[in-house]
């Protein structure tokens, strides 16, 4: 626990403008506009517009609500794939309707426009690079290359009906928000020709009648990701026929699952065929039965990310001689105290999965010189390693320059994050500018070897205000942050 200076007397002007940036109009869009601008003109236009300007005429018409252009546009999308990203304005029950109106069309159509080449719509979609319309699949395949191949449902949704809506859903203490609502109740009225696909279910709360309906329409064997959050294990234990069923989940997110549950109730959890990635997070029956939890893979884990729980020794212990977690990429225990472990098996177990360890997080775990400096022969060997932040950690400044010469070795570091050593707190406040000194020696040390990309040193944070001090190499200097 240590104060910052900057306390006594804060600086509530941190906040940044945010400033927006306008493109200009591009003559094309002028044209769209007021193409759209009357909408029995777009519609009718629609037959001579070039397959290649659909989405910019579609994303056009759904962010400015011509939601009749959009029905119309429906049943003769040129593409397989109609994908709508996350962050598009507009994304509300009237364009969500407007959509849906343009399949029913489509399905009570005898013959089909030649043009239509439509096959499954993606409602929400969220990746980072899908703000607008796009013509790619979930699986984010180049659309533009995908219409000519025959439909491949992805691994496992093998539910095969003419059309497909994919999408993800949101059950918040037992209620979806209204598009989802409408859209579930679409689906089930024409569940003979649409195929609702939900490749992530998001569960918070639990609240059992909504969650038997849901699972009674839905394909578990669609999902792909699973986040559960705010539930207790014995809601685990109700919802574990549907894990069960759930054969083609990837990754699955634990968060603030509490109660102990007996070993029994454990037991039940599944295992999963093809689990790629586990997030755990505030979920107390992982203390002591690690071993246990980690029994439900069946394949081999790529990332496993235990933060802010409570591991035992024995978890630990056990931790190098569970299956299936050998060929990880991603290790990360944030936010466990490690002060008083043994950390032998964490050395072992960094051995084992050294030929293919790509990020290690072990932040704020309290870890000290001495129990640390057990893993540094370990660490040295994990050359793939790209991301490591050892941030939170009680390292004193002879020891951070000694896992520095180790960290030098690894060529394929792009992201490292230390934390300030011991030396720049004095009776519990933060000395920044001894931070500030110590740095451009402590970063010597990786130069010698090789060239550093992103390296940050980070004070423990301020326990009144929550501020830190992070010296990074961009800046070289020692800055304030809140
Ligand atoms: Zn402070
Ligand atoms: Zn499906």
């Amino acid at each position: 626990m240590a104060i910052c200076p900057q306390c006594p007397d804060q600086d509530d002007s941190l906040e940044e403008d945010t400033m927006k940036v306008y493109s200009p109009l591009t003559l094309e869009k002028l044209a769209r506009q007021s193409l759209l601008r009357e909408e029995a003109l777009a519609i009718s236009a629609l037959k001579d517009l070039p397959n290649i300007l659909f989405p910019v005429m579609f994303e056009e018409a759904f962010i400015n609500g011509h939601t009749k252009v959009l029905t119309a546009m429906i049943p003769v999308w040129p593409y397989p794939y109609l994908s709508v990203g996350m962050k598009i304005r507009n994304l509300n029950l009237e364009t969500l309707k407007a959509m849906l109106e343009g399949l029913d069309i489509l399905i009570a159509q005898k013959v089909r426009s030649s043009r239509c080449k439509l096959r499954e719509i993606i409602w929400r979609k969220r990746y980072h690079d899908v703000f607008g319309i796009c013509t790619r699949s979930y699986e984010g395949l180049p659309g533009f290359m995908t219409q000519k191949q025959p439909m491949q449902n992805s691994p496992g949704c093998g539910v095969k009906k003419e059309l497909k809506v994919t999408t993800q859903l949101e059950l918040m203490e037992g209620r979806l928000d209204e598009s989802a609502t409408y859209l579930l109740q679409w689906a089930q009225q024409r569940k003979d020709s649409i195929h609702l696909c939900c490749r992530k279910l998001n569960i918070q709360g639990l609240t059992k009648p909504p969650v038997i309906e849901i699972f009674n329409f839905l394909h578990a064997d669609c999902v792909q990701d699973l986040e559960l959050f705010h539930l207790r294990t014995e809601d685990l234990a109700l919802l574990n026929p549907y894990l069960r069923q759930m054969n083609n989940l990837l990754n699955l997110k634990l968060c603030h699952i509490i109660d102990i549950p007996s070993d029994s109730e454990m037991s039940q959890l599944p295992k999963f065929q093809c689990l790629k990635s586990i997030s755990v997070t505030s979920v107390s029956f992982i203390r002591d039965n690690l071993k246990g939890f980690l029994r439900c893979l069946k394949k081999p884990l790529d990332s496993l990310n235990i933060t802010d729980c409570i591991l035992s020794q024995s978890d630990l212990d056990f931790l190098p001689y569970c299956l299936n977690i050998f060929e990880l990429k991603l290790l990360s225990l944030a936010y466990i105290n490690l002060s008083y472990f043994h950390l032998e098996p964490l050395r072992f177990f960094l051995e084992r999965v050294g030929h293919s360890l790509e990020c290690l997080e072990l932040e704020a775990c309290g870890i000290q010189d001495s129990q640390f400096n057990n893993l540094l022969p370990a660490i040295s060997q994990c050359f793939h390693l790209r991301d490591v932040s050892f941030c939170d950690n009680d390292f004193s400044l002879l020891f951070l320059k000694e896992l520095l010469h180790h960290t030098a070795q690894l060529s394929q570091l792009k992201s490292e994050a230390y934390p300030a050593p011991l030396e720049c707190y004095e009776r519990g406040v933060i000395l920044s500018h001894r931070l500030e000194n110590f740095c451009p020696e402590l970063l010597d040390i990786l130069r010698a070897k090789r060239k550093p990309k992103e390296v940050t040193f980070e004070t423990t944070q301020c326990s009144k205000c929550g501020g830190y001090y992070i010296y990074d190499l961009g800046s070289q200097s020692c800055i304030f942050q809140l």
